[in-house]
């Protein structure tokens, strides 16, 4: 740094104390605060000249001076002491950030060759018997530096070595921080405990015009030549010292001390002030090293993020923790309740599984009553062709017996009998069929010819079966997608209850008429009776299970009509018989297949 002259020191205590006594008797107390890296004494050697001249130029103030190491400095800038500080620019960068200092001139030496380029550091060894003569050999040695913070003293070296990747932190056998005054640090090079130790530039110097050390008993490692500087130095040069204000300085002091330096004519070393510096480049130096005011930066790493921002991040895993139990727990809740859903399924399946067996088997009882209803007269029925049969055997064997049996005889007895056989299977065929249990099947189904096998069937038990006639009105062709069997047992409840209605009445009353059509692609059936019919009151009762008239009825055949004919997506219901007395029962179906033009229906 400076270089300040020996009549300067010699001086200094006289020049304290008559810088005391010239302040006029309104001088205003202006204090000064000066970084000791040297000791009290050397400070007040070096800066007295400086404050006896702003005395003398600014009689309204009383300038006075205080040295500090850097802790005391940075405590006095923050009580709020000091007025005007000078200082290294590497303790002045990180106080401009702290507390918002302000350079108002920077010193200019003889030295610096450029503005800018006038403060560094030198790195050295013993001259006598130490072997290192460069920075790169300085990789795993013992190296003596004077503090963590210490500009000159430490950080410009630290920088320097990084270019060459020497981490001063981790590379070395030994990172020694001796402390303030820097000699400390030429003694700890000189006692040999230390391989090198680090100085500010020009110290070297400085010391030896002092007296207190030999340069030839030193040599700076890989020396700089080409800086400018009177002094050996072995790193990048940075601007020199400051001159700053604090942000409690009076401006119009600032002002017109920074006018006063400016005007400082050059002493007689050369020192001199000239305008502000451009700091910048202290501030990569400290950004570089995560140091100073960058060395928050340090603290991007994961420890020194978590220490930095552990109340944000406990929040943080707070926040995911409950995020993940309710996860957890939403999902918990998903899969309790699809199991739960998935049973409920599983019971309502197998509720409608045992509804349809039910279901079945009641249409399968209720198969079973119309027979047994219908099936009165059926022995009687089966009984006359077994008659006959027997009546054509027995003539056949008397012929025979009196030999009176002739081939013509034997054809017409045996045919009647095929014949009356024939006819008692057919009654026996269709009622098992009816009867069978069985499962539901949809197929494509003309309702006709069903209503033809029903009239058949009725037929067949019945001894003395009213006429049923069969009408086909379909226009085109529909066929309902239907199960046969179940239509079936809908016709012959129908026609069963048609012939109740009509029994006892008069023959002509009880012809019954089935109607089979075809309305808005549906397939539209009536059973039309000319009966006793039914008041109004019990008409809207008829489909109610258990409703009935009847001394042995069961009153569930029709709600078992509705509900298989509903379950083909077609209607039921009753109505009074328009064309006379009666009642009229329809029923629709909805058509599988329709077109004008006449449909083959795979049954048909
Ligand atoms: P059930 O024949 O065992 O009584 P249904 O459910 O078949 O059971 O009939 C219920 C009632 O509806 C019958 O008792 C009868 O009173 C009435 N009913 C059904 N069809 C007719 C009809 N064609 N004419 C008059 N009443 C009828």
């Amino acid at each position: 740094m400076r270089f300040f002259p020996s009549c300067w020191r010699r001086s200094a205590a006289s020049l304290i104390a008559v810088a005391c006594l010239v302040p006029s008797a309104f001088a205003r107390d202006v204090s000064i605060g000066v970084f000791a890296y040297q000791g009290e004494y050397a400070a007040v050697s070096d800066w007295s000249p400086l404050i006896s001249y702003l005395n003398h130029s600014l009689p309204e103030h009383r300038f006075q001076m205080h040295s500090y190491d850097a802790a005391g400095m940075r405590k006095a800038i923050g009580d709020g002491q000091i007025d005007l500080v000078i200082t290294n620019p590497g303790y002045y960068v990180t106080m401009e950030a702290e507390f918002g200092l302000s350079r108002i001139a920077t010193l200019e030496s003889m030295q610096s060759v450029r503005a800018g380029h006038a403060s560094g550091s030198a790195i050295i060894v013993r001259a006598r018997d130490s072997p290192l003569r460069e920075l790169t050999e300085l990789d795993g040695k013992r190296v003596a530096a004077v503090a963590p913070e210490a500009f000159g003293g430490y950080l410009v070296a630290a920088r320097e070595l990084l270019r060459f990747g020497i981490d001063m932190e981790s590379d070395l056998q030994e990172l020694r921080f001796v402390g303030l005054p820097m000699m400390n640090v030429v003694q700890a090079v000189r006692s040999g405990t230390v391989d090198a130790g680090i100085v500010r530039s020009c110290f070297l110097e400085q010391m030896e015009a002092r007296g207190q050390l030999r340069m030839a008993d030193f040599r700076v490692l890989s020396p700089r030549r080409e800086s400018g500087l009177p002094c050996a130095v072995s790193t990048a040069l940075y601007p020199d010292w400051p001159a700053a204000v604090t942000r409690q300085t009076d401006p119009v002091l600032a002002k017109a001390v920074a006018q006063a330096l400016l005007a400082m004519p050059a002493s007689a070393s050369g020192m001199s002030w000239s305008v502000p510096a451009d700091y910048q480049p202290v501030h990569e130096l400290y950004r570089e090293l995560r140091a100073g005011p960058y060395a928050y930066l340090r603290e991007i790493t994961p420890g020194g993020l978590a220490r930095r921002f552990w109340p944000w991040l406990l929040g943080l895993t707070a926040l995911v923790a409950a995020w993940i139990v309710h996860t957890v727990r939403a999902e918990q809740l998903v899969h309790r309740r699809t199991a739960e859903l998935r049973e409920s399924l599983r019971a309502r399946q197998a509720a409608e599984a045992r509804m349809r067996d039910s279901q079945e088997q009641m249409e399968h009882l209720s198969r079973l009553s119309v027979l047994g209803e219908l099936s009165g007269n059926l022995a009687h029925e089966i009984n006359q062709p077994l008659t006959t049969i027997g009546n054509y055997a027995r003539s056949v064997l008397r012929r025979q017996s009196d030999s009176k049996l002739t081939p013509e005889a034997i054809t017409e007895a045996c045919s009647e009998i095929v014949s009356e056989a024939e006819r008692a299977g057919g009654i026996v065929q269709r009622i098992r069929h009816f009867a069978k249990k069985r499962s539901a099947v949809r197929e494509p189904l003309a309702l006709t010819p069903l209503a033809h096998e029903a009239k058949r069937l009725v037929s067949g038990m019945l001894a003395n079966a009213p006429d049923i006639v069969i009408e086909s009105r379909t226009p085109g062709g529909c066929c309902a997608l239907a199960d046969g069997p179940q239509i079936q047992q809908v016709l012959l409840n129908l026609i069963k209850n048609a012939i109740d209605a009509g029994r006892g009445l008069p023959a002509e009353r009880q012809t019954i008429r089935v109607e089979i059509g075809a309305a808005d692609k549906r397939t539209l059936v009536q059973v039309i009776d000319q009966g006793a019919g039914l008041p109004e009151e019990q008409r809207e009762q008829l489909f109610q299970p258990f409703f009935t008239t009847k001394p042995d009825g069961l009153g569930l055949g029709l709600s078992i009509c509705k509900t298989i004919i509903e379950s083909h997506g077609g209607r039921l219901w009753a109505e009074a018989n328009p064309d006379g007395c009666g009642m009229r029962f329809i029923f629709t179906l909805p058509c599988h297949e329709y077109s004008t033009a006449s449909v083959s229906c795979p049954r048909c």
